[in-house]
């Protein structure tokens, strides 16, 4: 439900609403916009006798929100959400690139990138620190040690630090080193770990489940949310098909609708849903056509070395020439590069 409050309502009046709501056992959230507030009533609506709200001084009117979630809704919040971080801001007019190796392998090879990212006017880094990998014989990460690598670049380079946040235990590390804390296909649905980053001051990127619906998807954005955390950022990576010419197929088709329904910024990894990079650049430059606010990008110093997703990570040289690519798309878009 969304209580939208007059335009000349005073603070004490949204004040009151609040504190009505709240004994009601349920949790507002307000929604300041240029013109009104509106608050959004998240928590168990079946019991709750509208008419109770409604009558009180400064409310405007009341909007049954039909989608089952709440908070990342249109119906709740019309205009798109910017998602800002010291370095940069995630949102419309502009095109966001998030780029780095699979995993932190060492601090050379994440200072070179670093280096280079910033070179070329990218101010977002991602890397694992801890890697979900199928195999449990295959790299796995260094852990701490790798994100102490990445705290120590950050504060060398001034790069923005986005890595992967994989079970509750490491939560208050991963969330000390990070800009970004990603939430992985095979954790989308791992409620404890999105309570936890619900708390967080950290925005949060919420890659799609392997096969999960676009309903799904928000909903779990919406876990996120619920528990106070309203920077969340969508992030298509190729969901599971029976097609076998590509590692996963990327739902280019899913940023249309997921746009129309939810306000929230959504980025596109081509690298994951191609699984092979001489297919990237054409997914990635499909990802900005299609609407996409941005893209998480796997490149390497040397991605034959790689300790992991090497076939998919571009090289320095292949990189530099989609941002040009990129640049030049973008400008009869009408977004930026960032
Ligand atoms: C990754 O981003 O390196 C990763 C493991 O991605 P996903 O969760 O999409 O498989
Ligand atoms: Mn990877």
């Amino acid at each position: 439900m969304l209580v939208v409050m007059h335009s000349h309502a005073t603070p004490q009046q949204i004040e009151q609403v609040l504190a009505a709501i709240r004994r009601m056992n349920l949790t507002p959230h307000p929604l300041p916009g240029a013109l009104r507030t509106a608050i959004g009533i998240t928590g168990n609506l079946s019991a709750v006798d509208p008419r109770s709200l409604e009558v009180l001084p400064g409310v405007f009117e009341l909007i049954r929100v039909t989608k089952p979630y709440k908070l990342a809704s249109r119906e709740m919040h019309e205009a798109d959400t910017y998602v800002r971080m010291p370095q940069t801001t995630i949102g419309p007019g502009t095109f966001t690139l998030i780029a780095g190796p699979c995993s932190v392998e060492n601090e050379d090879m994440i200072l070179r990138t670093a280096d280079f990212l910033r070179a070329h006017g990218v101010h977002l880094m991602r890397a694992g620190a801890f890697k979900p990998r199928s195999s449990p014989y295959a790299f796995q990460g260094l852990g701490q040690e790798g994100l102490d690598i990445l705290a120590r670049v950050r504060q060398r380079t001034g790069i923005g630090i986005v890595t992967e946040l994989m079970d509750t235990d490491n939560a208050d590390a991963v969330e000390q080193a990070a800009d970004i804390i990603q939430i992985g296909t095979r954790n989308m649905q791992n409620f404890s770990l999105l309570r936890r980053v619900s708390r967080s001051t950290k925005p949060v990127l919420l890659k799609r489940g392997l096969a999960a619906t676009l309903e799904e998807w928000l909903m779990a954005a919406e876990y996120v949310m619920a528990g106070g955390n309203y920077n969340v950022v969508l992030c298509e990576r190729g969901v599971r098909t029976f097609s076998d010419h590509s590692r996963n197929t990327l739902d280019l088709s899913v940023i249309p609708p997921a746009k129309h329904v939810s306000h929230l910024p959504i980025l596109v990894d081509p690298s994951h849903g191609t699984g092979k990079r001489d297919y990237v650049p054409a997914m990635a430059l499909a990802s900005l056509a299609a609407g996409a606010d941005g893209l998480l990008i796997e490149i390497h110093p040397e991605p034959d070395r790689a300790l992991s997703d090497g076939a998919q990570s571009l090289n320095f040289e292949a990189f530099t020439c989609l941002l040009e690519a990129l640049r030049r798309l973008a400008e009869p878009l009408g977004k930026t590069i960032n």
